[in-house]
């Protein structure tokens, strides 16, 4: 089955990584095809004619003497890192299964803490906001849940305060296969809050089951197909087949985020959900998790410290 091939799939080794992108060098070049894939194309006036400047990755437009960095208007923007460190975290980001920590990028990048703590949040923002771009199809499995503790059995949905609540969905194939997972944070478990998070997560005509609970009728509303399957939650549901990989990668990744993280801000569950999601989605490929997170990066908008430390914006409104 597939599931050993990928358990088992290659990846990329160290040694390779440092082959591909060890240097500034290899990085800046990386970075230029990513941002400008046909290349350099003055941001002001449109035209192809440059010149390179005397500082590294700048570039200056020899139409309107425009000059601009490589890093300027992507996530990367302003950052006093190396580009060779920033490729180090996000090789150490997306090849580790279960995350990795600020403190341990701290370790291995030697870096100061806070700028480690930049780094891995201006990476998941850029998991989140690349995650956020695409919706789930066909079957779908779905279960509230809350990061900070969970009912067994008992009444559901009503977290207290110092519990975030999430959405878990599961895309699965006709074999009952997980095939992409979007777990969501979400302000409540309220009707209208549901149905504007499948507005964003799944394509109209999903076929949905979920454990009854009355706020996922606001899967209808968002023109999905909804059954509601009343397991009695705790045991009952973990044995029904229709919700085996929701909780089972609910478990996965509570285990993995209790072990790396420990404790975490509730208002960036989010990004730290998306991480998740971002590395399931692509687990058929890791290596070219690199490149891709690096192609998302340079489409993503900077993210300055004060915007960086507000509550996630999960959807862009409008
Ligand atoms: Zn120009």
């Amino acid at each position: 089955m597939c599931k050993n091939t990928i358990q088992f799939q290659k990846g990329i080794g160290i040694r390779q990584f440092l082959a591909n992108y060890g240097n500034e060098d290899q990085c800046e070049s990386a970075l230029i095809s990513w941002r400008w894939p046909d290349g350099f194309q003055c941001p002001k006036c449109g035209s192809r004619s440059f010149c390179k400047l005397h500082r590294k990755a700048e570039f200056q437009c020899n139409c309107c003497r425009c000059q601009t960095s490589l890093t300027s208007n992507t996530i990367f923007d302003s950052t006093k890192l190396p580009l060779a460190t920033w490729f180090l975290g996000i090789y150490l980001v997306t090849q580790n299964k279960a995350g990795i920590s600020a403190l341990t990028l701290h370790r291995q990048l030697g870096i100061s803490y806070n700028a480690s703590l930049r780094m891995k949040h201006k990476l998941m923002q850029v998991m989140m906001e690349r995650d956020n771009s695409w919706q789930l199809s066909g079957f779908v499995q779905i279960d509230d849940a809350y990061w900070g503790g969970e009912r067994h059995g008992g009444r559901r949905g009503r977290g207290s305060e110092n519990k975030a609540p999430f959405v878990a969905a599961v895309q699965t194939d006709a074999d009952n296969h997980p095939i992409y997972m979007k777990f969501n944070a979400v302000d409540n478990f309220q009707r209208k809050t549901i149905r504007e998070w499948a507005e964003h997560a799944l394509k109209k005509g999903v076929r949905a089951v979920s454990d009854g609970l009355s706020c996922f009728r606001g899967i209808e509303d968002a023109g999905c197909q909804h059954t509601a399957i009343i397991t009695g939650g705790g045991h009952a549901s973990m044995e029904n087949e229709l919700f085996t990989w929701v909780n089972t990668m609910l478990g996965n990744v509570k285990t993995a985020m209790t072990g790396t993280y420990h404790k975490l801000d509730p208002k960036h569950l989010g990004r730290y959900l998306s991480e998740f999601n971002y590395r399931f989605n692509l687990r058929f490929d890791m290596p070219s998790m690199i490149s891709r997170l690096g192609r998302a990066a340079v489409n993503t908008a900077p993210m300055p410290d004060r915007q960086l430390k507000l509550p996630d914006v999960q959807w862009q409104p409008g």
